[in-house]
């Protein structure tokens, strides 16, 4: 804390962004504090450490040859953040003032923090169908997962009958990467015409192990500790049908979890993303970066993640340096 009583640098937010620039600012004496946020179901669950708290096995990240569970690498990352005496707040951060300086940040339990930077690392929700069923097999590595290139190439869904949700562009493109591994890829889409890009339709579509379903909609999803099916309805006929499949993958995209900067004059773009300066972790604020998934609706990995998350630690770092703040 400085000697304004105003933390040097608050970080909200605790996926791979947060917990790494956690990290990158500790070892740099910046004594961060992470608002880890609390469990909630929005309408999926939200988990402190984000997305990868709901992804059973890791096998992209580098630096784990044999996999890692999601949640584990999330423990790791924090102990990581820990180690270099990051403290740790079990609350949300609900509402931004960035008018004045040092920053004033409300918690959800009503209280509020000052801090001379912030780093905004919140990340972003995959959209689910909002079906019971779906979210308790999606809790339970069930074999339901909002990313098919997390998941996708596990045992359990090779060679198998799969099925992916939705129309756009990351529908293909996860669907075209389940391609390489299923016995057949079940498209299944609300409309009979995709919004996705004529290009990667056709990458899809022109694979032999493709069928798709057009204007279904999934009403409900069986199987008790594994998916065995799930069961369609026709949007036109109302008509509803039984389709046998080891794996659900949903892919009708993803929601920032920016809600908390309403009114707090960061620029977000038509989709609610943090927008950045190009090529560095800095908003429309000085002194307010961003990094992860709230503010990449691109690339959306766990490791890019991280790496922005490194970016906004030395960007803020660089900032306090030349506001004079120690
Ligand atoms: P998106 O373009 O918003 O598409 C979402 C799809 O999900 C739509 O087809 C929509 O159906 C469907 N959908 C939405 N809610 C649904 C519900 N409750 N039940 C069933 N279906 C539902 O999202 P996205 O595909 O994630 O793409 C996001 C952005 O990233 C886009 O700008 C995309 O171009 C970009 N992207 C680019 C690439 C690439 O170029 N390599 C790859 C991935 C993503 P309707 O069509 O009926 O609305």
């Amino acid at each position: 804390m400085s000697a304004s009583g105003a933390h040097k640098v608050v970080i909200i937010g605790s996926g791979p962004a947060g917990w790494t620039a956690a990290i990158y600012a500790a070892r740099a004496n910046l004594d961060p504090v992470v608002y880890v946020g609390v469990p909630k179901q929005d309408p999926g669950p939200v988990l402190p450490g984000g997305q990868l708290m709901l992804t059973t096995e890791v096998e992209n990240y580098p630096g784990f040859p044999e996999g890692v569970r999601g949640p584990d690498m999330m423990d790791k990352f924090r102990a990581q953040a820990e180690r270099f005496k990051t403290r740790i707040v079990d609350d949300d951060i609900v509402r931004c003032d960035f008018s004045t300086r040092p920053f004033t940040l409300h918690t959800g339990e009503g209280g509020a923090v000052r801090a001379h930077a912030v780093i905004l690392a919140t990340g972003a929700m995959a959209n689910w169908i909002g079906l019971e069923n779906e979210m308790r097999l999606a809790r339970t590595g069930g074999g339901v997962s909002a990313c098919a290139v997390c998941d996708g190439a596990l045992p359990h869904f090779r060679d198998q009958a799969l099925a992916i949700v939705g129309g756009g562009d990351t529908a293909m493109e996860e669907g075209t990467y389940l391609t390489k591994f299923a016995k057949t890829v079940h498209l299944i889409h609300r409309r009979d015409t995709l919004r996705a890009s004529r290009i990667m339709q056709e990458r899809f579509l022109s694979r032999p192990n493709v069928k798709p379903h057009w204007n279904k909609v999934v009403v409900d999803v069986l199987g008790e500790a594994m998916i065995e099916g799930v069961v369609l309805e026709d949007t036109v006929t109302k008509a509803r049908s039984t389709l046998a499949v080891k794996g659900l993958f949903v892919a009708i995209g993803h929601t920032p979890a920016t809600k908390f900067l309403a009114g707090s004059g960061v620029e977000l773009t038509e989709k609610g993303y943090v927008m950045l300066r190009t090529r560095s972790s800095r908003t429309n604020i000085p002194g307010v970066f961003a990094a992860g998934d709230l503010a990449d609706s691109e690339y959306r990995q766990a490791v890019t993640a991280a790496g922005m998350g490194c970016q906004a630690a030395l960007d803020a770092e660089r900032w306090l340096a030349a506001e004079g703040v120690h």
